[in-house]
């Protein structure tokens, strides 16, 4: 039992995709009376990582899309501290939080300590820059809606440069053909061709995508058929793939190769790999393992502590079934939410849980505004790929699944009513 409150506390760290869901489902089952549920998070509001490529592209408004944590919390009982995890004391069970900075930049609440009684760590990952010389100077990445927001700005102005100015085209290089890198060159063709219809901008002729990776097809994680298509449908795009080609450093004009080659971009995004992120390596009593991922075991238990949990990205879990490590998705960070909320619920029953079992349920990408390819597990022959319409459908699906989980079906079918409605006035493409 926490030593300031008579219930047992249970605190969230990351209010991310799997993060966010623990603690609203947590709040909504046991949050008005049976524990005190806490949600810890160093943003205010929650935007689902999946999504973060569309708002790079300018087709989904950052602040269109979060959800309020305060907000969340009062709709499903539990209470919200805005801070960044900087330590944790597993004797004395608490954690500490950085303060937070007013609009002045003058600190307007000091570092704070949380006591827990249960503890799971949802802090997600960040991009890998493997060490390689110019990338964190010159490349923008995908970890937060701050960052895609930066993206889609400069974008904006390069289309402005390129409409009016001298610049010719707008290059834009990616390195990392997975899923990220993927989505993101086939929705900027989307985005761009949207900036010419309502902004009177550069249209997609006057784009220039090139995809780096040193893999020999695209979606390495996917199915044959699956990358088939997808390098099918970008170059239906125009998108110049490089496929074998390692990037040795970057300037701020080019990707450099390892060959020497020179590829120059105006934008240059890096989507290659993830890693844990750095504050793991301060919590005390964590084993950290590859990837600088928190080494859990089959329970999710954080290994070497008590009542501590890893849950999503941050969290190196062995699948039941094959002992390797569960991928770093949105959908292994659902399924261990709604695992980790039967365990805590259970455990106030005194049930003794049984090993996490992760269940694929297939994998989307989406390749622009009518087309995704999708793997569906089959039950002899492997998995069923599908590509277009349809898997699009699934996508748009998954996203609502999201929100539903967040804030119940009602309310998600009421936000997916009023997104529609907007669009109905708000050009595709965000223009300022
Ligand atoms: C562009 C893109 C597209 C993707 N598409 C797919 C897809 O189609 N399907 C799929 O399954 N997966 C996809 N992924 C991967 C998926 O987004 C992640 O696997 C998933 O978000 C992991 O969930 P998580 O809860 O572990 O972490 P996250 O969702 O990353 O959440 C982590 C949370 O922790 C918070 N946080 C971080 N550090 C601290 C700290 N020190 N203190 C407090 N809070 C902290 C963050 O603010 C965030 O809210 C995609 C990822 C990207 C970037």
């Amino acid at each position: 039992m926490s030593p300031v409150s008579p219930k047992p506390r249970v605190v969230v760290v990351g209010g991310g995709a799997g993060g966010a869901e623990l603690a609203a489902a947590l709040g909504r089952r046991i949050g008005r009376e049976a524990a005190e549920i806490i949600l810890v998070d160093c943003a205010v509001s929650h935007l689902w990582k999946p999504r973060l490529h569309e708002v790079a592209a300018g087709l989904l408004a950052s602040d269109e899309d979060a959800l309020s944590y305060p907000a969340l919390g009062h709709a499903n009982h539990f209470r919200f501290h805005l801070g960044a995890l900087t330590g944790l004391d597993p004797l004395a069970r608490t954690i500490s939080i950085t303060g937070i900075q007013g609009s002045d930049g003058r600190e307007i609440i000091g570092p704070r300590v949380i006591p827990y009684d249960t503890l799971i760590l949802a802090i997600g990952s960040q991009v890998n820059d493997f060490g390689i010389e110019g990338v964190v100077d010159h490349c923008h990445v995908l970890d937060s809606g701050e960052q895609a927001s930066v993206f889609q700005r400069q974008l904006l102005e390069r289309a402005v440069q390129v409409a009016d100015g001298p610049a010719r085209e707008i290059r834009i290089g990616i390195v990392g053909a997975g899923a990220t890198g993927v989505e993101l060159a086939a929705e900027l063709h989307h985005a761009v061709d949207a900036l010419k219809r309502y902004g009177g901008l550069v249209g997609e002729s006057r784009l220039a995508i090139t995809l780096i990776d040193m893999s020999d097809r695209v979606l390495t994680n996917s199915d044959l058929n699956t990358s088939a298509f997808a390098e099918r449908r970008l170059a239906q795009l125009g998108v110049d793939l490089r496929l074998n080609a390692s990037v040795e450093r970057v300037t701020a004009e080019a990707f450099v190769l390892k060959t020497g080659e020179e590829v120059p971009c105006d934008l240059k995004v890096w989507a290659s790999g993830i890693i844990g992120r750095k504050v793991v390596e301060q919590l005390k009593g964590l084993q950290i393992g590859r990837g600088r991922r928190i080494v859990c075991d089959g329970f999710l238990h954080c290994v070497g502590l008590q009542d501590v949990y890893g849950l999503g990205d941050c969290a190196a879990v062995p699948d039941v079934k094959t002992d390797k490590l569960l991928p770093a998705t949105a959908q292994v960070a659902h399924q261990q939410a709604a695992y980790l909320a039967d365990v805590i619920v259970g455990s106030l029953h005194g049930r003794q849980p049984a090993p996490f079992k992760y269940r694929p349920m297939g994998s989307l990408i989406s390749l622009g505004a009518r087309s995704a390819a999708g793997e569906f597990p089959a039950t002899k022959q492997g998995s069923v790929t599908m590509n277009g319409l349809l898997p699009k459908a699934f996508y748009v699906l998954l996203q609502f699944l999201h929100r539903a989980a967040l804030v119940g079906c009602v309310h998600a079918s009421a936000l997916s009513c009023a997104d529609a409605l907007r669009k109905t006035t708000a050009p595709v493409v965000k223009l300022h």
